[in-house]
């Protein structure tokens, strides 16, 4: 039996009513998609997480013997939580030429969109393969990409070029900052707060490296590094959680907190955080004078690195052909596309719908943007068919 033709809009109302907020399973959505390119004869490889409760999907159309041009999104949402919103969030909903639902933004209209288009694909004799690659767990800090990327890693062919349909408007965007996050634990020593010379102040020691990180945030907003196309134009550092102490009376023993970077293509974030461990080192002689066994730790909870392609890319040329643009952006936000440009396959991010909606309440997409996407992919089957 031949596959079912679904429109544009119809393929996002499927995705959107399934719940793949980052912490539910996303097996429900892949395996949907599994069974459609199924009906289309198209075979897809699932790629398991460790714990099997989630997977990613890849699958090639066209030549199997020579890398193609990679489609990529994520397939998991933001949480609703505590958002008020005027219809139901897992029901897609058109209203004044807009789609409303969790995802039509970020990103499942792009993924809808491509699948929607496979029977399109499919219609004509491809020289250049179209693999399509779905992820979960972006939202929580890039985690499936990784797992997609090792078991790309072995395979003779593997994807040239790679589109990833974050909402950037349909415009190339061409590099975006990298994130880095790390914990630090702060060891003290407990007393009796009467007697504060024999603790040492796990709060206070934790107080005074935030107050460093955020002297260094300041030092990087005015002395730069520097590139406009970024907003805000520099590096950014701060601290986003911090608990510690159990009792104003107790000198308290523990304090962790956790900061994060977003950095500039150009920048060094392992400087950044060499800095600070160099600060912390300084205030370890002073604490240990009071008890041996206090002291800092860090440890690096995540990190999605810079995406930065020139101009000249093929990948960037293709997405600028593609799209009709005339000019490339960066962005602030971290995508899985700096992963797979560390994997080697060059990447660049165009896909519909604005990042203003993404995260929000009533996020939609704008039917001019599903229609353009759709435009975008009538092309790539020009470029790439036989
Ligand atoms: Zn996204």
């Amino acid at each position: 039996m031949p596959g079912q033709k679904l429109t544009s809009a119809d393929m996002i109302a499927r995705l959107i009513a399934f719940d793949t907020t980052s912490r539910e399973s996303n097996l429900a959505l892949i395996e949907f998609v599994r069974d459609y390119l199924d009906r289309w004869r198209v075979k897809s490889e699932l790629v398991y997480a460790p714990d099997r409760r989630k997977a990613n999907l890849y699958a090639t159309i066209g030549p199997t013997d020579r890398g193609g041009v990679m489609l990529s999104g994520h397939s998991d949402v933001v949480p609703v939580d505590g958002q008020q919103w005027a219809s139901d969030p897992f029901k897609l909903e058109e209203r004044d030429g807009k789609l409303y639902g969790r995802g039509s933004a970020d990103m499942k209209s792009f993924i809808a969109i491509a699948l929607a288009k496979v029977p399109d694909f499919l219609a004509q004799p491809l020289a250049t393969p179209i693999h399509l690659a779905l992820t979960y767990d972006e939202e929580v800090g890039c985690l499936g990409v990784r797992t997609l990327i090792t078991a790309l890693a072995p395979k003779d062919v593997k994807p040239k070029l790679c589109v990833i349909g974050e909402p950037t408007l349909m415009q190339p965007v061409v590099a975006h900052k990298g994130s880095r996050r790390l914990r630090c634990h702060v060891h003290g020593h407990e007393a009796h707060s009467s007697l504060t010379h024999r603790g040492v102040n796990a709060v206070e020691t934790a107080a005074d490296l935030v107050t460093h990180l955020k002297a260094m945030a300041r030092r990087k907003r005015e002395q730069g590094p520097f590139d406009q196309a970024f907003d805000p134009p520099y590096t950014t550092i701060h601290t986003g959680i911090i608990s510690g102490g159990t009792a104003v009376n107790i000198v308290p023993r523990e304090c962790r907190f956790d900061f994060e970077m977003r950095y500039l293509p150009e920048d060094d974030p392992s400087a950044i955080a060499d800095e600070l461990k160099r600060y912390a080192a300084r205030l370890l002689p002073e604490m240990q004078a009071v008890s041996e066994d206090a002291g800092i730790a860090f440890e690096e909870t995540n990190g999605v690195p810079a995406l930065s392609a020139k101009e000249s890319d093929e990948v960037v040329q293709l997405a600028l052909a593609l799209s009709g643009a005339n000019g490339t952006g960066k962005v602030s936000f971290a995508t899985e596309g700096g992963l797979f440009q560390q994997a080697g396959i060059p990447t660049v991010i165009c896909g519909p719908g604005s990042i203003e909606q993404a995260h929000k309440p009533d996020a939609f997409i704008a039917l001019d943007q599903v229609r353009q996407c759709e435009e975008f992919l009538d092309r790539l089957i020009e470029r790439v068919r036989r």
